[in-house]
């Protein structure tokens, strides 16, 4: 395995910066990045330079991208959800005769989303 790849950005060698000027006199391009891979951290971005380069790959390749791994039908986590009754404040801006504004208590509701350990079957 190489120890670095080119970037897979599409239009990676056409970005106008000083990092991508490459050649000698009048005969000067614009070359797509290098990437050191770090064989430590396999992750995206031993492919990508930057995330423009990233999303351009993505959406010039979505549909095939996509078609790796169809999802052709939603998933779902089981959970439970807990409501949960506090005494919570909101302001009142309109100010009283002292130009004071109030803090007026209020019953709010706070929810919790639990995980449910399930014993897979498969
Ligand atoms: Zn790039």
């Amino acid at each position: 395995m190489s120890d670095y790849n080119w970037c897979h950005g599409p239009e990676c060698h056409e970005q106008q910066t000083q990092s991508r000027i490459r050649g000698s006199g009048r005969d000067k391009v614009l070359r797509t990045i290098k990437i050191k891979v770090n064989p430590n951290y396999h992750n995206i971005h031993n492919y990508f330079c930057n995330t423009r380069c990233l999303y351009d790959y993505l959406n010039k390749h979505a549909q095939a991208i996509a078609n790796i791994a169809p999802r052709t039908k939603a998933l779902e986590t089981p959970i439970k959800v807990e409501k949960e009754k506090y005494e919570s404040y909101r302001y009142d801006w309109n100010s009283d005769d002292n130009g004071a504004t109030k803090r007026v208590p209020y019953m709010a509701t706070r929810t919790h989303i639990k995980s449910v350990k399930t014993i897979s079957t498969l």
